[in-house]
């Protein structure tokens, strides 16, 4: 646990010198009662852009997101009970949101049985988290896909982690924006926008392809890519059916 805000420097220069590329820190530890001062988090983000890190906060109070965000860290994640002030605030300093939501069914279920919560406490939860999405969306905040798939769902983490798409959409995010989320604003999120979440010369290519309409029938054919290339190397065509995967099976 940090100290101090000398404290904080060394514990940012430690986890540096292991080979860290992303600062995350606790800037509450929701559900946890505790919290980082602002100049602790002043120190950790100095420590760590002088290294060329970025920092990003777990924090759910407007409280400590705000003190985040004057400290100068460059995400905030989760943010379950920010408000619309601290939205301004965020668009204002241009710090990302990662809201790390769940659609109601079935990951919202599994994830509020192991908290006790009944239906009606989840789905009243729900609502917040779709308010507060569109809300960020109407301040201009920036928003990065984030899954926070961290305890067991009893399925396939990547299913999981589709599953947030749909949390998404649910607040009335249009598909191409939310595949935006997670590709071209997670990008930049990272530092690493000329090299992901574009189709361009020099950039990796990692590419899918859909037939059909995405904004129309997202759910229908997200799961069913007719076209996959890794790293330039293609991996699903059904087109040709010459694919790496097609030709295995
Ligand atoms: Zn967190």
């Amino acid at each position: 646990m940090i100290k101090s805000p000398d404290d904080a420097r060394f514990a940012v220069r430690e986890h540096i010198n292991y080979g860290a590329d992303l600062i995350k820190i606790c800037a509450d530890n929701s559900p946890n009662n505790t919290a980082l001062t602002r100049e602790e988090m002043q120190a950790i983000v100095e420590m760590a852009h002088g290294f060329g890190k970025k920092v990003t906060a777990h924090a759910n109070s407007p409280a400590s997101i705000s003190n985040a965000v004057l400290a100068g860290v460059d995400g905030i994640e989760h943010g379950y009970r920010i408000d619309d002030a601290t939205l301004a605030l965020m668009a204002k300093h241009n710090v990302y949101l990662v809201p790390t939501d769940y659609h109601v069914a079935p990951i919202g279920i599994a994830y509020h049985k192991k908290g006790g919560w009944t239906d009606e406490q989840a789905n009243g939860f729900k609502k917040v988290l779709n308010n507060r999405l569109r809300s960020a969306e109407k301040q201009n905040v920036k928003i990065v896909f984030g899954s926070d798939i961290y305890i067991d769902f009893e399925m396939p983490r990547g299913d999981a982690a589709k599953n947030v798409f749909k949390a998404y959409m649910d607040a009335g995010i249009p598909p191409h924006k939310v595949l935006q989320y997670a590709t071209i604003n997670a990008a930049d999120f990272i530092g690493a926008k000329d090299k992901l979440g574009v189709l361009k010369p020099n950039a990796f290519a990692d590419i899918v392809a859909y037939k059909g309409d995405l904004e129309k029938d997202f759910e229908a054919i997200f799961n069913k890519a007719d076209f996959v290339v890794k790293h330039g190397k293609i991996l699903v065509n059904e087109a040709t059916n010459s694919g790496e995967t097609a030709s295995k099976k």
